[in-house]
């Protein structure tokens, strides 16, 4: 079965609405065929870039969203306003909120479950801080995240899902991943879902890559047929650079 290579670009806090429109207007190229492409801006930015996309193939997606649809749940926005907003995917449990905002595996599942039925790709991501990785603990970690993340959601649903595996070590440090450590771990992610599924979602499941990935490393992660795209952060925000990785070619 193909899986089409994703590349996602998550702008984190950065480009209010003016910054967002010089980015998006420098990324005025025609998304490759055999590929897909998300951005992901800070929500205030969302309804501007949206506009600009329009006509084009590169997709909306958000960073995060919170798991009830309305209500005193003051400075949230919930999968309801997103999908107002025209967004298609959405990135949960991102190592950022898992650790600066201190977002559990339990809420994670409860955004997974929202994300689905506003019928937004969730971008699960998961990943081991150097501590755990160090510690040997990396496969124990990110099979808790999955389970606990995939808690009662059935094959049908986690098959619209992309996994995002992003060590915590290599998220804006500059250090990488090799691409033969990322593919240990999507090998093994495969091969835990195939427990937990079963071996036909294991292998139409899309796994990918986020940890420092720049235009002199993304090749060689995406030549891995396991590694079925990236999710730079700091690049993203870089239009040349953004270009070089999703391989955007002149209109
Ligand atoms: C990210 O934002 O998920 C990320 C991987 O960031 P960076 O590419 O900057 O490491």
């Amino acid at each position: 079965m193909l899986r089409k290579k994703i590349i996602i670009g998550n702008w984190k806090m950065n480009k209010p609405p003016s910054k967002a429109k010089i980015l998006t207007k420098a990324l005025s190229f025609a998304v490759p065929e055999d590929r897909e492409v998300v951005i992901c801006p800070p929500f205030v930015s969302l309804d501007v870039v949206k506009k600009m996309l329009k006509g084009r193939k590169i997709k909306l997606g958000a960073q995060n969203m919170y798991f009830e649809e309305s209500g005193a749940y003051t400075g949230e926005i919930s999968a309801l306003m997103l999908s107002e907003m025209g967004v298609s995917h959405v990135l949960v449990g991102h190592s950022e909120r898992r650790a600066i905002f201190h977002e559990t595996n339990k809420e994670i599942n409860k955004k997974l479950k929202i994300a689905l039925e506003y019928k937004f790709t969730p971008v699960f991501c998961v990943g081991e801080s150097l501590e755990e990785r160090e510690g040997h603990m990396t496969e124990k970690v990110i099979e808790r995240q999955l389970r606990e993340g995939l808690d009662g959601l059935k094959k049908s649903d986690v098959l619209k899902m992309v996994i995002a595996y992003e060590p915590v070590w290599a998220i804006g440090s500059g250090q990488t991943a090799t691409a033969k450590q990322a593919v240990e771990v999507h090998k093994h992610i495969r091969a835990f879902l195939s427990r937990l599924y079963d071996k036909e979602l294991s292998e139409e499941i899309r796994i990918i890559y986020g940890g420092s990935v720049k235009p002199d490393n993304v090749d060689e992660l995406m030549s891995k047929p396991d590694i079925d795209g990236v999710l730079p952060g700091g690049a993203s925000l870089d239009a040349a650079k953004f270009t070089r990785i999703v391989g955007f070619k002149a209109k």
